[in-house]
């Protein structure tokens, strides 16, 4: 069965950020004005505008999606084995 990764991105403060933050519920995106907590450890508010999710990825985020996405797809391997 098909997991998503246990993060989201989220555009905030000029940045890309990813996020383990619960969105509110149906919402696809942490609606502008939503405080978040990111991977790189900086509480910033989120700016769900057109234009946020052209900003440059922050490196920081980056690193730790990557390494979250490698131990999600490692844990759900040996789950299913
Ligand atoms: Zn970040």
């Amino acid at each position: 069965m098909y997991q998503p990764y246990p993060f989201h991105w989220v555009p905030a403060a000029g940045q890309r950020h990813a996020s383990t933050d619960r969105r509110p519920e149906g919402a696809l995106a942490y609606p502008t004005g939503t405080s978040v907590a990111t991977l790189c450890r900086e509480q910033v508010v989120a700016d769900n505008s057109e234009i946020g999710w052209l900003w440059p990825t922050c490196d920081g985020c980056n690193t730790e999606a990557h390494r979250i996405a490698r131990e999600h797809r490692t844990t759900s391997t040996e789950r299913s084995i």
